[in-house]
């Protein structure tokens, strides 16, 4: 079956009890047992629920994978990924690191003795440079927030491989609608369904895809021994989301190459960020690897940081707030709010300035965007 087709269909079966067409919230902490050791699959509902199993399977078949997982949150997912580690282990990472990320690997895992080296996102050859005998993993975010620079995950994996460390690749801005990461090397999908996946801003949750048996058994493991599972309601919302995820990554999409090439003419801007232009510095890489260049537009305002603050206070359709990938169009100063705990020298020398703002281009009728977008701009 083709995606939009999954998207709607995979692991949602009509409820046999029923007949309901919907895939029912099980609201339910355990389930009844016919005897000993004696059950339909499921005991207790943080070890299992069939509404997160459907979740479950859709995922994976989104993402071309054997095995999906759902988590209460992307960190949470991100959290049990880490947990094939012990103490000892080392990781290679990229810079441009999504923060909570970054947070997570310095400040909690850190303290389990295994550290994390940053390299720059698309130098290849310094993966391979980063590369120690104890360096077990390889964690890729492709594209980058906010400038939206790209790993060549294909080289990426190759190198990881060389060593037997595993890949794993934060695939929340591109969604499995316009990135496979599987099918280019990689050994694990990781993404915040809080972003495109649900798509509606109204649920936090997260989830982890992969092949290899032995890694999803050890994943699952931790799902239930450590416990941060979704709601079932949560689950069925983002299910619900996913149904929709093809036309709206089309829209997002459509929206953001007229924003992108909009804000390219605008004298106000200094410079777009977006791997569809010809201009961005991955945009070959773009083309090969992605089959699509997704909804998230950054840009430099030509002015001072005051300048940008009264830019952002007279937007109308846009909102300013942190987040992305909701049906709404968002706007947010990068310096200030998703990247505020990095120190100043560090994060500007990355290219993330004072006056960069990014842009969650939402799926509203596009005119309406270029339109706020002129009159805040002006
Ligand atoms: C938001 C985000 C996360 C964290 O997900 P939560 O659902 O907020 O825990 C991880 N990676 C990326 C790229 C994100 O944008």
């Amino acid at each position: 079956m083709k995606f939009s087709t999954k998207a709607i269909h995979a692991g949602q079966e009509p409820d046999p009890s029923s007949g309901a067409i919907m895939t029912p919230i099980f609201q339910t902490s355990t389930y009844v047992q016919t005897g000993i050791g004696e059950h339909k699959g499921y005991e207790y509902a943080r070890t299992g629920n069939p509404t997160r199993t459907a979740l479950e399977s859709c995922l994976a078949s989104l993402e071309n994978g054997q095995h999906g997982l759902a988590f209460a949150s992307g960190l949470a997912a991100e959290y049990a990924v880490l947990s094939l580690l012990n103490p000892g282990d080392h990781i290679v990472s990229c810079d441009d690191l999504y923060g909570g990320s970054y947070r997570l690997f310095e400040r909690v895992i850190g303290r389990y003795h295994i550290d994390t080296d940053y390299v720059t996102v698309g130098d290849t050859s310094a993966y391979k440079k980063a590369m120690r005998p104890n360096t077990k993993m390889v964690w890729l975010e492709t594209p980058t927030n906010p400038l939206l620079r790209l790993a060549d995950i294909k080289a990426v994996a190759e190198i990881a491989h060389e060593q037997n460390a595993l890949l794993v690749v934060d695939n929340t801005f591109a969604t499995p609608y316009f990135q496979q990461p599987l099918a280019l090397g990689a050994d694990i999908v990781l993404h915040s369904t809080t972003k495109y996946i649900n798509g509606h801003s109204d649920v936090i949750g997260g989830a982890v895809i992969m092949n290899d048996e032995d890694i999803y058994q050890q994943i699952k493991f931790h799902q239930n021994a450590a416990g941060a599972v979704p709601s079932p309601f949560d689950v069925w919302l983002t299910m619900r989301g996913i149904k929709t995820l093809a036309v709206r990554m089309r829209q997002h999409q459509e929206n953001a190459w007229d924003i992108a090439r909009y804000l390219t003419e605008h004298s106000r801007v200094q410079q777009v960020y977006y791997p569809g232009l010809a201009s961005h510095p991955d945009h070959e890489l773009a083309r090969r690897q992605m089959s699509g260049f997704g909804g998230m537009v950054s840009f430099q305002f030509k002015g001072t940081m005051d300048d940008v603050d009264s830019v952002v206070r007279r937007f109308k359709v846009f909102s300013f707030a942190e987040s992305l990938g909701g049906v709404e169009s968002l706007v947010c100063h990068p310096a200030t709010m998703t990247h505020g705990s990095i120190p100043k020298e560090i994060r500007e020398a990355r290219g993330v300035n004072d006056t960069l703002l990014r842009v969650s281009v939402g799926i509203e009728d596009v005119t309406d965007l270029i339109a706020d977008l002129e009159q805040a701009l002006a």
